[in-house]
């Protein structure tokens, strides 16, 4: 990265960087891996890359769905200029199939499909350990009003429809994924931060059986190998997909 560049903040996987238009950064794609609120971590070449140009064609691909977003445009290959936002300190969760936490903190049993999408909300905050919330929590923490929640699920409702067929269509199965929302500088309410194999459990649908094969960030929570190969591997796909199509044949 150009040191030029006035440094902003470091977060675990990426770093964000003052741009010339002071309602404008750029966010940097780290090659930092973390899990367990980074009690785990690794440096994986090429992560940073991938996931940034992985993000990149999502947040295009929405945007031409009418999702509102911070992303601009994609510096290099592993930078996006994106709106400066404020993020809201919430993590929004949106499972599809029962896994990971959802199984651990109650009795669902692993790859069990939910009838309907479930929305978790979580507290971002490292300190806490990103704690579970109500709505009434949220309430009362004066994190955002009862129409900018209501806002926020329709998006991630909406955003998951778009996702599961951009997914489906590279024969990917679309277990959960965590958004992040923030206010521009208009004060618009906007999803920010990356949708990559970081922050969604992609399940590959090119199997034969049943067994569960993930092409995402549980090859390094669950030391099953092959991260970065499954990182490129949906990045390939992506890739293929829209050399032979446009967004508008998702
Ligand atoms: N997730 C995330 N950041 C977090 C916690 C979860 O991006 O700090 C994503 C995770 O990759 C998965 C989804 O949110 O796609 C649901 O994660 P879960 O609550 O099951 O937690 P985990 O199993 O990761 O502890």
């Amino acid at each position: 990265m150009n040191s030029k560049l006035k440094f902003i903040y470091e977060g675990k996987a990426k770093k964000i960087f003052a741009y010339e238009d002071s309602d404008k950064v750029i966010i940097e794609f780290k090659d930092d891996a973390t899990a367990f609120n980074a009690l785990k971590k690794a440096k994986f070449e090429g992560k940073g890359e991938l996931n940034c140009l992985i993000s990149s064609k999502i947040f295009e691909f929405l945007i031409k769905n009418k999702i509102p977003t911070h992303y601009i445009g994609l510096k290099n290959n592993n930078s996006m200029i994106a709106q400066k936002i404020k993020i809201i300190p919430l993590e929004v969760v949106l499972r599809n199939t029962a896994y990971g936490s959802l199984c651990k903190e109650t009795t669902i049993e692993p790859g069990a499909v939910l009838e309907s999408p479930l929305i978790d909300f979580y507290l971002k905050n490292d300190t806490l350990n990103d704690p579970l919330l109500t709505k009434d929590r949220i309430n009362l923490l004066k994190i955002i009003n009862d129409e900018e929640l209501d806002f926020i699920i329709n998006m991630t409702l909406k955003i998951n429809e778009l996702l599961k067929k951009f997914f489906y269509n590279i024969k990917l199965d679309l277990v959960d994924f965590k958004l992040e929302f923030g206010y521009n500088s208009k004060g618009q309410i906007v999803l920010g931060d990356e949708i990559s194999p970081d922050n969604c459990r992609l399940w590959d649908l090119n199997q034969k059986n049943d067994t569960i094969v993930s092409l995402d960030k549980d090859r390094f929570r669950n030391d099953l190998g092959g991260f970065i190969e499954a990182y490129s591997e949906i990045n390939k796909r992506i890739n293929n997909f829209f050399k032979s199509n446009d967004f508008s044949s998702i």
